[in-house]
Formats: C-alpha cells, sequence, structure tokens
C-alpha cells in the first residue's frame, strides 16, 4: 500500500531522513516507532504529501507520489492536538471531513451518523465540541479522519494527550476500529508499550534511519541490535567472551553464567560500538527458585539480592551473580521480574538465592 524508496530529507543542511526503504502491507496496522527527533514525524508527513523529499521515492497504492499534493493523496491524518473546533457541534466537526464532498445534504448527514457510530459516538451528534472529553474528541477527530475512507490513516501521536487510563482503552478501540474498517494505519509513536500493543509490525527509528522492522514479538525477542534491545523494554547486559564461532553461531563465557553455545538465531551484529561482546536477556527469562524448588529450566546460577522492587503485580529483583565479577573485576548487578503470588514471600535484600534460566533465552549482541 504504501512503499519509500531510498527516502531522503534535508532540513538546510540537516538530515532528517536517511534513506528510508519499506513497504507497508493493505489493512496493516504499522507503527513508525523512535525517539524524539528521530525522524518519525518528518517520514508522517513525506508519506501525507505536506513534506517534500530530497531524493527517492514514495508510492501509495502502486503511484507515485511525487506530483500528487496532499489533499489529492488517498491518505488522511489525526493528529496529537485533535484540531478540533470547540465552537461547533459533534456533528458539524465530522461532517468537515465532507467539506469539498458534493454530495447532497441528508446523505452527508447519512455518512456522519455512520461514522460516529463506527467510533462508538452514536447520538452525540448534537452536543457542544467544547463539552467533549479527551477521549470523546479524539474519537471525534477519528471520526472525521475515516468520514472519507481513506485507504491509508496516519495518526501522529493521537493518544498522547490522554491520561493513562485513558489511553490504555483508546489503544483496544483503535485495534477494533481498524480491523472493523480494514484500512491501512500507520501510527507515529515514542511509547514503545503503546507500539508492542497496536501494531502488526513496526519500524524503530534512530537518526534519520530504520533500525529494526520486524513484528512485536520479533522486536521484543529478538533485536537487533543493544540500541533496539535497550528501547524496548528492559534487558540485561553483560560483557561475554567468545572462545569459539562457527556457521554464524558462538561459544560464549559469561562471567556468573557460564559457557554456553548460541545458535545463529541468537547472535546479533547489528551493533558497532566498542564496548565488546555482550549477552542480554530480559528480565522474565530467569525465575527465582525457593528452597528445595526445583525448575525445569537447563541451568541454575547462584545469587545474592542486592535490591528489591515492589510493583504489586510483580516484583523486580537485581541481584548480583556469583563469579559475576570474574571478568573485568565488578560485579553487575542484572534485573530480573517475577509475578507475584498472593501469600507467597517476598525475599528479601541479602539473601543469597538460585536463579533458574536457559540459554534459549539470550542474544549475544557483538
Ligand atoms: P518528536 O517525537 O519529538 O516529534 P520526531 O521523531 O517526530 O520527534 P521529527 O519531528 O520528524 O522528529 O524531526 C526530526 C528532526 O528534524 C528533528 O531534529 C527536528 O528538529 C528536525 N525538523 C523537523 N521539522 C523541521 C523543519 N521544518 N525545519 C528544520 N528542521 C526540522
Amino acid at each position: 500500500m504504501i512503499e519509500c524508496r531510498e527516502v531522503q530529507k534535508y532540513y538546510g543542511d540537516y538530515h532528517a531522513l536517511r534513506g528510508i526503504n519499506l513497504s507497508i502491507r493493505e489493512g496493516e496496522f504499522f507503527s513508525l516507532l523512535g525517539p524524539s527527533g528521530c525522524g518519525k514525524t518528518t517520514l508522517l508527513r513525506v508519506i501525507a504529501g505536506f513534506e517534500d523529499i530530497s531524493s527517492g521515492a514514495v508510492l501509495i497504492d502502486g503511484r507515485h507520489m511525487e506530483d500528487v499534493p496532499a489533499n489529492r493523496r488517498p491518505t488522511n491524518m489525526v493528529f496529537q492536538s485533535y484540531a478540533i473546533f470547540p465552537h461547533l457541534s459533534v456533528a458539524e466537526n465530522v461532517a468537515f471531513g465532507l467539506r469539498r464532498d458534493p454530495r447532497p445534504r441528508p446523505e452527508k448527514a447519512a455518512m456522519v451518523e455512520e461514522a460516529l457510530e463506527m467510533v462508538g459516538l452514536k447520538g452525540y451528534g448534537a452536543r457542544a465540541a467544547h463539552a467533549l472529553s479527551g477521549g470523546q474528541r479524539q474519537r471525534v477527530a477519528l471520526a472525521r479522519a475515516l468520514i472519507l475512507k481513506p485507504k491509508v490513516l496516519l495518526l501522529d501521536e493521537p493518544l498522547s494527550a490522554l491520561d493513562r487510563k485513558m489511553r490504555e482503552q483508546m489503544q483496544v478501540e483503535l485495534i477494533k476500529l481498524q480491523r472493523q474498517v480494514g484500512i491501512t494505519f500507520v501510527l507515529v509513536t515514542h511509547d514503545q508499550e503503546e507500539a508492542l500493543v497496536m501494531s502488526d509490525r513496526i519500524a524503530v527509528m534512530f537518526e534519520g534511519e530504520i533500525a529494526q522492522l520486524d513484528e512485536p514479538e520479533a522486536l521484543y525477542a529478538r533485536p537487533a541490535s543493544r540500541r533496539v534491545a535497550d528501547f524496548i523494554g528492559v534487558m540485561n547486559f553483560l560483557p561475554a567472551r567468545i572462545l569459539d564461532e562457527a556457521d554464524g553461531g558462538a561459544q560464549v563465557d559469561i562471567p556468573g553464567l557460564g559457557v554456553v553455545d548460541l545458535p545463529e538465531g541468537q547472535v546479533s551484529r547489528a551493533d558497532a560500538d566498542d564496548s565488546g561482546p555482550m549477552i542480554g536477556f530480559r528480565p522474565e527469562t530467569m525465575t527465582l527458585l525457593g528452597p528445595g524448588q526445583a525448575s525445569q529450566q537447563a541451568r541454575e546460577t547462584g545469587a545474592v539480592i542486592d535490591e528489591v522492587v515492589y510493583y504489586g503485580d510483580m516484583t523486580y529483583y537485581d541481584l548480583r551473580l556469583d563469579g559475576s565479577a570474574r571478568l573485568n573485576g565488578n560485579a553487575r548487578t542484572v534485573r530480573i521480574s517475577m509475578r507475584n503470588v498472593f501469600g507467597r514471600e517476598v525475599p528479601c535484600v541479602g539473601t543469597a538465592v538460585r536463579l533458574a534460566w536457559s540459554p534459549g533465552s539470550l542474544v549475544l549482541f557483538r
């Protein structure tokens, strides 16, 4: 549905997009995710036609867009600020999306009703827009953008002005809405959780480039670089020594964890920094064993609890692994997370514990 080929964008001397290549499939919920200033909004505006590109090509639905102005593209945009008119009614705000449409009035009124129903605002047409809650305003903006049934809906941080509860609710509603209308959604967000929850696929951007483009599960479990791993969720890093390499895989010695063999799928070569090989793992992939408790996992390691952070549904433990000071003298702490079970005691700081884990959850960054 959308294709970017080698898209470059300069603002004067500033190189905002550095050779973007991507294709977004029809009916996909696609997110552009990255820290502030990485160029994600610029890319969205390029797709919408609000920004020219310096070189490269953008195609939508198979057509080159270079000479197609924003209002003639099969796209529509929903902005962070909603941009709804407070002095108009809800229905008038939605009908604004039809202002250039030649259809007769009754037909337009029916379309407005249909669009309001789609976003869960059936019966709200006569209300004054200024009397709506933030979540309802966002729905009005959505209805207005969807009324002409664009092929692509572009969403620029549409939920960032909402409080956390409302944001989570709208995330689920947006997914449902997208499935229902079946059009392609492209979302810009700096919130990794939001991207993981909502997207079929995510492009992670840093400094005008796509660092990784993948499905949420793949991004989380197999990040292509330490930077992506660090940006998405929590990842522990431990220095490691490579003992042997064969067929794309590696045998590594990890102080605290011992020697493991990692197949090619667990080796990431995308990082070009000088910190040396690092092993990464997610906090929930290791388990604290209670006294006498056996585990199904392949390996066990001793550790001492350094810090306990209680979160209600779960607890984070910062641990010093036995033997982890072997490589460079400093025992690093690693963070693991455990779901809390009602009535089970939480071990306290200073306790010696056993950790169960499996080599399958490790990623080597080199
Ligand atoms: P944010 O989440 O903060 O909006 P972003 O990833 O969406 O960040 P962009 O808005 O795409 O980032 O901006 C990318 C870079 O381009 C930034 O460094 C920004 O300062 C610069 N930039 C954006 N628009 C312009 C402009 N019109 N003129 C000059 N520089 C610009």
